[in-house]
């Protein structure tokens, strides 16, 4: 895909990064579309997941799709986060530093029948959303075309957003490992960070975050990153 066939908003959160839509978290469940909690979706619901560190089932956590990462990205499909709820976290299930968790790129599909891994235990959700674009400051602030003295200067950069977010830059992710990961030919989509807090549904409670976030990177084809290989992992 060319440059100029990108849709504009979708150049301003993966291409030129200077943007990113707020993740936000709604009470309302919904069975399709981008979730959180619940069951998890049919096309993954037939066989656990396990943590290679304890052994213990991964807990389905969420599952975004083009409606929040946009269709031009997802390409019909979905990708579902699952964290470890076992004996490696300590007593609450959370998505932090040190716990294990994986991405699981599927066919986009409903919620499927309840299972044993799923942190609400009557299937119930939540649904995910993404706010309007948002100006998000990038981590260089020397941009291409800028007078060449500006390069020398001690440039007080705001830092990036780093609440839970898609597009712009990563929030925390710096340095050698944000460098490793362009150098793959992956491209940051989204992270979930603890903004998005404690969520409670039928009584348990999913701790998302810590001080960091996870971050989901997809490959990059025609400029943008997609859902065709990704990969996902956290920084704290
Ligand atoms: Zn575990």
């Amino acid at each position: 895909m060319s440059l100029t066939a990108i849709a504009p908003d979708l150049r301003l959160l993966f291409v030129e990064r200077t943007h990113s839509r707020p993740l936000l978290v709604d009470p309302g469940d919904r069975a399709t579309g981008s979730r959180v909690g619940g069951a998890p979706p049919q096309a993954i619901s037939a066989d656990a997941r396990r943590c290679a560190r304890c052994g213990a089932a991964l807990l389905y956590v969420l599952t975004l799709e083009g409606d929040v990462l946009g269709e031009v990205v997802a390409r019909a499909r979905a990708a579902s986060l699952l964290a470890c709820g076992g004996g490696c976290l300590g007593p609450d299930p959370v998505l932090g530093e040190g716990h294990a968790s994986m991405v699981v790129v599927h066919s986009p599909s409903a919620r499927g029948a309840a299972t044993d891994w799923q942190w609400a235990p009557g299937g119930r959700g939540l649904s995910a959303g993404a706010l309007e674009l948002d100006p998000d400051p990038a981590l260089d602030a020397v941009q291409p075309g800028d007078p060449p003295e500006w390069a020398s200067r001690a440039w007080p950069a705001p830092p990036p957003r780093r609440g839970s977010k898609v597009g712009g830059p990563p929030g925390f992710l710096r340095g050698p490992p944000a460098i490793a990961k362009e150098a793959e030919g992956l491209g940051f989509l989204c992270q979930i960070a603890d903004d998005l807090g404690a969520i409670e549904c039928e009584a348990r409670t999913f701790l998302l975050g810590g001080d960091g976030a996870f971050y989901l990177h997809g490959r990059v084809d025609g400029a943008l990153p997609s859902l065709d290989d990704v990969g996902g992992f956290s920084q704290f």
